[in-house]
């Protein structure tokens, strides 16, 4: 990893520290609508972990790189308990960079949610208890991170998982179009297309998709045309 790369971790530097005693680093614990993929508008409680390594210039989700409070995984699930949903989603920044988001999805799906998982494809998915559907991005050019999307998770994919590209203007769509005659993605896993919020229009992605009859779905997300870009939803 370079130095920058590693700065970009410093709110999860000492992730050893937090292993030992079962913690990890979280920005906020919320319930709301699920606003993406195949769990869209279900009732869904969110577990946003602090920190990620990359810097995809369209982040919407910057203010969970840093700061964040340490909590126990017991502490976690209670919460998540208390919240009441089904539907339990663990997302970031990015999850996965925290050793402990493991033993906590795994806990989370022997308590019986129905757990879905967003990671943004840099780092290996195999550890993810595989009862939980994993939310994989592979990040395309116009994002800024290409060169982080680690190819070797899509043959750790599921029928139960999911892949998704966010677009960001023509050129995006073509190298996603390509990569998709490229890679072997396992009968049943869904492909989400989705447009960079002003960026491109979404009509733009729906034409272009449906001019190419493209195998993929295409999705606008849901909790932002509810409640924009605030924290919390
Ligand atoms: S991977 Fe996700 S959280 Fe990290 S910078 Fe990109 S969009 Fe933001």
């Amino acid at each position: 990893m370079d130095r920058a790369a590693a700065r970009r971790l410093d709110g999860i530097s000492d992730s050893r520290w937090a292993q030992r005693i079962d913690a990890l680093r979280i920005t906020e614990i919320f319930c709301s609508l699920q606003g993406e993929a195949n769990d869209a508008g279900h009732v869904c409680t969110f577990v946003r972990l602090t920190g990620c390594p990359l810097r995809c210039h369209y982040c919407d989700t910057a203010y969970a790189f840093q700061g964040g409070q340490w909590q126990k995984i017991d502490a976690i699930i209670e919460q998540v308990e208390a919240l009441g949903a089904h539907h339990v989603c663990v997302t970031g920044g990015e999850p996965l960079a925290q050793p402990n988001a493991v033993p906590l999805i795994a806990r989370l799906c022997d308590a019986g949610y129905a757990v879905s998982v967003e990671t943004a494809g840099a780092l290996d998915i195999r550890p993810v208890d595989t009862r939980a559907s994993r939310v994989v991005d592979i990040k395309t050019p116009a994002s800024g991170e290409a060169t982080r999307n680690r190819w070797d998770n899509i043959a750790s994919l599921t029928a139960h998982d999911q892949l998704k590209f966010v677009i960001c203007s023509r050129a995006d769509y073509e190298w996603a179009r390509a990569r998709l005659g490229e890679i072997n993605v396992p009968t049943g896993c869904t492909i989400w297309f989705s447009p960079s919020a002003g960026e491109i229009t979404a009509r733009e992605l729906a034409d272009w998709i449906v001019a190419d009859r493209l195998p993929v779905k295409f999705q606008m997300q849901l909790h932002k045309l509810l409640w924009g870009d605030a924290p919390g939803y």
